[in-house]
């Protein structure tokens, strides 16, 4: 096992090239699943197939390649446009994109997710943070778009979260207080999706919800890793 480690141990030391490219494939992961996010938002509530059925350009309706699909690069390379058709294509996604790509990052230095010593443990934790905030920003895309709260979205969070708090309680990442926070913010939800069935919303207070709850659960990290 110590094979294992010991390459990756050597990063931080002499191969600084090393961080930037690992750092760079977690950017590429952020900016895919922010790209995943958009689909999914699009997607889910109109009961359409969000993982089998490919992306199409929604001017001239030609399935995307693969190779079109390659976050930012793609529309770098492309100049924005459609490959087809040439429509051009609305910088949102790109920034979406980016900003996705720069969440991921934010999120694994926030925990320290380690060069110095290869945890498999961390990976599991920047794996779960990170299904914990797409689900959340899937949400909160959603609410934006249509101020409704998505049942199967719920349970999936739940079970998320539920799933997360195990684990950092299994491997005493956190104590117990840190716990909070994710409940708390899936209490809200949940209140905010029961309201949703009395009387329709005109504000997405979902939205706000979960922004405040991925900008929170990355500062509580910033804090308990570096200044406690
Ligand atoms: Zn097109």
């Amino acid at each position: 096992m110590t094979g294992m480690y010991m390459p990756l141990s050597l990063i931080n030391e002499g191969y600084p090239n090393m961080v930037f490219f690992l750092y760079t494939i977690i950017f590429m992961i952020g900016a895919l699943t922010g790209s995943f996010c958009t689909l999914a938002v699009y997607r889910l509530p109109l009961k359409k197939d969000i993982t089998h059925e490919r992306s199409f350009c929604p001017n001239c309706n030609h399935k995307l390649k693969l190779l079109d699909l390659i976050p930012i690069l793609s529309y770098v390379f492309l100049g924005g446009k459609c490959r087809y058709c040439k429509q051009k294509i609305r910088p949102r996604y790109l920034i979406l994109e980016v900003f996705a790509g720069l969440t991921a990052v934010i999120f694994a230095i926030s925990f320290k997710f380690s060069f110095t010593s290869f945890e498999v443990s961390k990976i599991i934790c920047l794996f779960l943070g990170m299904l914990y905030i797409t689900g959340q920003t899937i949400i909160a895309g959603i609410d934006k778009e249509n101020k409704q709260i998505l049942k199967s979205m719920l349970i999936f969070n739940w079970v998320v979260t539920a799933l997360y708090i195990i684990y950092l309680f299994i491997v005493g990442m956190a104590n117990i207080n840190r716990y909070a926070i994710y409940l708390f913010f899936m209490l809200t939800l949940t209140c905010i999706y029961l309201l949703d069935k009395k009387q329709k919303r005109k504000k997405p207070y979902a939205f706000y919800i979960c922004i405040i709850n991925i900008i929170l659960m990355i500062i509580q990290n910033y804090v308990l890793y570096y200044f406690i």
